[in-house]
């Protein structure tokens, strides 16, 4: 029996109906944008397995790193004890993010990294005496899967079960072009209305509802009125961060500075799971007392552990290299000449480019659900010419490694022009 067919018997995955979706296929290698099944077939990783590898399959820059440190120290509790890799990460990672952050918690995945941002910001106001208790978020979030991210989520593919077993959440649109105003008044109009403890946002691009993007100015105006309400903003950069924009975080492109920051897919340069969430000093202030009961009480099993942070370490300074950051360039302008030759297309409805991430969006007649029929046959198409593209309802977007070659990237392209013909 092949890997394909014993996964069948134990394994369950995430985000699959079983009884419909086509046995899952077994990768056993990866090179940069490169993966191969176990029958030698070769697949171009267009999204970067969901996002988090920047730098190519198996580096072996981060496998060094990440083999010295689990032969010098692989973990060790971090509650009453420290270790060097979390103290240099912190250190490393606070003077790339706002000049405001100086706090920095660790978690294991995007999820609990804004479990604990929503858990802080609640807690905050509990500790001051003051009871706020209302989130506020975008329509079409997507902030993970544990209560308090789904919660925030407006996506109802992933909610749906759990509908009224939340805590309390309100939306507002999306201030893209033409809808700026209206997202303004909504949130002066939240505001107003409920005791709001925080606003959550995925900055400039909203990664699962499709690589929706807004801009940087509407984001700016946004955080000002929280700001002006004292309303805590919490940036989640679980996608957008370490150059996904073209800058190191999207907030970059913002005047002011959120309160809080998620962090994680390409924080380990997607090689071990781990996620940070960090904190202004003042935030920190609040659950700073003789009160035991004013701290923080989260935690899990294997925070900052060592080897992570070790992975992320070596993950930043790749990032920041003169390499990097060309390739960073010349996938975005890669992007754009491809924009510009599809855009006037008969079946392409919209196109969009933030950095290394671009989309397009096709003409369809009804409205395309986010595991429709169109999406299935587009992602079966992209699978069969040896592209991995994960289509959002009659959205295609790519976001590849950086690393990723000219001549895999023109691929692509050609892959998806074809994808159209058949749309
Ligand atoms: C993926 C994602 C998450 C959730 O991260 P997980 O590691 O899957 O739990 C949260 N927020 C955003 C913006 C994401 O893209």
């Amino acid at each position: 029996m092949n890997f394909q067919d014993r996964d069948q018997n134990h394994l369950w995955h995430p985000y699959t109906q079983h009884k419909t979706a086509a046995a899952a296929i077994a990768i056993v290698r990866g090179k940069g944008a490169l993966l191969w099944d176990e029958n030698g077939k070769e697949y171009i990783d267009a999204i970067a397995s969901w996002w988090v590898n920047p730098f190519g399959h198996s580096n072996t820059i981060i496998a060094d790193a990440i083999y010295k440190q689990l032969t010098t120290l692989e973990h060790v509790l971090f509650g009453g004890f420290t270790h060097v890799p979390a103290i240099l990460l912190a250190e490393k990672l606070l003077k790339m993010l706002p000049s405001n952050q100086n706090k920095v918690f660790f978690s294991d995945n995007g999820s609990t990294a804004v479990e604990v941002a929503i858990k802080v910001a609640l807690q905050y106001f509990y500790n001051k005496n003051e009871k706020r208790t209302t989130i506020i978020a975008f329509e079409n979030a997507f902030h993970g899967d544990t209560f308090a991210a789904m919660a925030a989520s407006g996506i109802s593919f992933y909610t749906q079960a759990f509908q009224g077993m939340f805590i309390d959440v309100v939306r507002i649109p999306v201030p893209v072009k033409g809808q700026e105003q209206e997202s303004f008044a909504a949130l002066e109009n939240v505001i107003k209305n409920h005791k709001c403890a925080a606003f959550i946002f995925e900055p400039l691009v909203q990664g699962a509802a499709g690589m929706v993007m807004y801009g940087a100015e509407s984001l700016d105006k946004l955080i000002e009125i929280c700001k002006e309400n004292n309303v805590i903003t919490i940036a989640d950069e679980v996608m957008t961060g370490f150059g996904k924009t073209g800058k190191n975080f999207a907030c970059d492109y913002i005047q002011n500075q959120p309160d809080i920051f998620c962090l994680s897919k390409a924080l380990t340069g997607g090689t071990i799971p781990m996620a940070i969430t960090t904190f202004t000093q003042s935030i920190f202030d609040e659950f700073y007392s003789d009160d035991i009961n004013k701290a923080l009480f989260h935690g899990h099993t294997f925070t900052a552990n060592p080897t992570g942070c070790a992975a992320a370490l070596a993950s930043l300074d790749l990032l920041a290299t003169e390499e990097m950051q060309e390739n960073i360039v010349r996938v975005n302008k890669k992007h754009l000449a491809f924009q510009k030759h599809i855009e006037h297309h008969s079946k392409v409805k919209t196109t969009r480019v933030l950095g290394v991430i671009f989309a397009l969006e096709i003409k369809t007649e009804s409205n395309e659900s986010y595991y429709g029929n169109l999406r299935n046959k587009l992602y079966n198409f992209f699978i069969e010419n040896g592209i991995i593209l994960r289509p959002v309802g009659n959205i295609v977007y790519i976001l590849t490694p950086y690393v990723i070659t000219d001549n895999q990237l023109d691929k692509v392209y050609k892959t998806i022009e074809n994808a159209l013909a058949i749309a």
